[in-house]
């Protein structure tokens, strides 16, 4: 059975991932193959990130590998937190904190002004080959408070422009069911997108 291996420890990304495949691709995890150095995230942008960590995975395991990079990028803070959102408050991965600040910081800012967009860079490095990159977005706006318990990160802040229409029901995204969240999410458009691009690689492991 041909098999790829997306960098990450996240079962949710793998199932989703999976799910996508379909059942007659494998797909490991992190978990799967021999530990390897996954290095830190230093890139200025979200796909040096992606590729950085495709390439690094494909390298130290031979396999054909996808690795993603993902953040909020607000309007009103020129396009930050961005590839700091996981430690816009100091402290990897708190999200409390990360919500907390980030609506401080943006509390005067009208309901006009309060544009931001999920961002999700994923990368296919092939042994020998050079990488590609695809970027997903989902547009939004951010709440003034939090609201919902579904999703992780800054899901409770951010309102999709999906269901911030005139008569639309203003879910957040941790409000969103996660086949719902798929469906619209920049996870999900940066994996339909690469889609094609994995399944050509597949046919060449064959
Ligand atoms: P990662 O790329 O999965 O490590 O995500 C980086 C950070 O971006 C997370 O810690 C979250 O703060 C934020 N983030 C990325 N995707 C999402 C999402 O779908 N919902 C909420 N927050 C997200």
């Amino acid at each position: 059975m041909s098999r790829v291996l997306l960098a990450t420890r996240n079962r949710e990304k793998l199932a989703e991932l999976q799910r996508m495949l379909g059942h007659s691709v494998q797909v490991l995890g992190l978990a799967d193959v021999a530990v390897f150095e996954v290095g830190p995230e230093t890139g200025a942008t979200f796909e040096e990130n992606a590729i950085a960590k495709a390439v690094r995975a494909a390298r130290a395991t031979g396999e054909i590998a996808l690795a993603d990079d993902s953040g909020l990028a607000v309007d009103a803070l020129n396009g930050m937190p961005g590839v700091l959102s996981a430690r816009w408050s100091g402290r990897h991965g708190d999200d409390t904190a990360n919500n907390a600040l980030l609506l401080a910081q943006i509390a005067d800012v009208p309901a006009d002004r309060r544009g931001a967009a999920f961002v999700c860079a994923l990368a296919l490095a092939v042994p020998g080959a050079p990488a590609t990159v695809v970027r997903g977005e989902w547009r939004g706006r951010i709440r003034l408070d939090p609201a919902g318990t579904n999703g992780f990160g800054y899901d409770p802040l951010f309102v999709p422009a999906e269901s911030d229409v005139p008569g639309g029901d203003g879910r957040s995204s941790a409000q969103l069911a996660s086949q719902e969240k798929d469906a619209l999410s920049h996870r999900g458009r940066a994996i339909r997108l690469i889609l094609p691009e994995v399944r050509r690689s597949l046919v060449g492991q064959e």
